[in-house]
């Protein structure tokens, strides 16, 4: 009976992993295809000093205008993008387009914006390659953008994956100004001797924490130890995916430097994000 079983079950699986395999090569195709004629764009999402309520930065996050499937989420091809290696196409396209922008914003409106900042995605496979240091200057140095406006945001898994033989890369990064992120912390397992040992300037808690901070007591406790933890290792913290009042209120009472999330801005382009700019919103 059980081998029966087994074999139904067999036979309504494998046509549907079969399926999969061909989408997912299908959409590895089309990426191979688009890195060719770079139909990717920059959205923009802005990041507010709690303490000013007023945007300080923008975070880039990539997005691919599919030919037929319209937008895709990085969520779907960064993923197969860094398995593939075209990883390093997109990302050097992004912070290079993300720097020429951050450039004209800084120039269009000096008077607040000298120290507006853009935040990158860099995935934790460039870490490892070589040539690293001169591609970053290069690019810093075409586009005018001090390196201590430009943060790159690893996340805590690609750190821990591609970091561990030390963390040279990571101080000679520093050596150009850079400011490092990491990324959807707390999702990870860094140990905080870890942590410790690596220069970065800021933590982004995961917006899972934030999204649960309203009704659960506990969640709000590891915030606030996840804050304590930053602030002793002299690191700022920016809280990701804020969305109401409430988790707002919540953060600034726990003296989060900074906050990102639809309830100020979801990721716009970049002719949307300058009208955010020149709106001077306050929060
Ligand atoms: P991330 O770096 O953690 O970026 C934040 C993600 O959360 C973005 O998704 C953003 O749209 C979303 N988000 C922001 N605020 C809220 C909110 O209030 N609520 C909710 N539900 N979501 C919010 P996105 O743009 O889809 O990007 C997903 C991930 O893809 C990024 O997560 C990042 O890890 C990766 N990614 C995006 N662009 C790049 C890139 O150029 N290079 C690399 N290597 N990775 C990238
Ligand atoms: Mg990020
Ligand atoms: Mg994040
Ligand atoms: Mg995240």
């Amino acid at each position: 009976h059980a081998k029966v079983q087994a074999h139904v079950s067999h036979a309504v699986f494998n046509p549907a992993m079969h399926e999969q395999a061909v989408a997912r090569f299908q959409l590895e195709t089309d990426l191979r295809r688009a890195i060719e004629r770079q139909p990717f764009q920059v959205y923009y999402q802005p990041i507010i000093s709690l303490a000013m309520g007023k945007i300080t930065g923008f975070e880039a996050l990539v997005r691919w205008i599919h030919p037929t499937r319209g937008m895709v989420s990085p969520m779907e091809f960064i993923p197969l993008a860094e398995e593939t290696g075209l990883i390093s196409f997109i990302d050097w396209w992004v912070l290079r387009e993300a720097c020429t922008q951050l450039r004209i914003w800084q120039q269009a409106f000096a008077k607040d914006s000298a120290s507006l900042t853009m935040s990158v995605n860099f995935s934790g496979l460039h870490l490892v390659q070589l040539g690293l240091l001169e591609r970053l200057d290069q690019v810093l140095r075409e586009t005018g953008v001090e390196g201590c406006n430009l943060k790159l945001e690893i996340t805590e898994s690609g750190l821990l994956k591609n970091a561990t033989s030390g963390t040279e890369i990571l101080q000679e990064l520093k050596t150009l100004g850079v400011k490092l992120s990491i990324d959807d912390f707390g999702t990870g397992y860094s140990s905080l001797a870890r942590l410790h040992q690596l220069p970065i300037d800021t933590l982004k808690i995961d917006r899972s924490f934030v999204s649960r901070m309203g009704n659960e007591g506990e969640s709000l406790e590891i915030i606030r130890a996840i804050m304590m933890l930053a602030h002793s290792l002299e690191m700022d913290v920016i809280a990701e995916g804020v969305e109401t009042q409430e988790q707002l209120s919540r953060l600034r009472s726990l003296n989060c430097e900074y906050g990102q999330g639809y309830f100020f801005s979801r990721p716009v382009d970049s002719q949307r994000a300058e009208e955010l700019l020149a709106a001077q919103l306050q929060w």
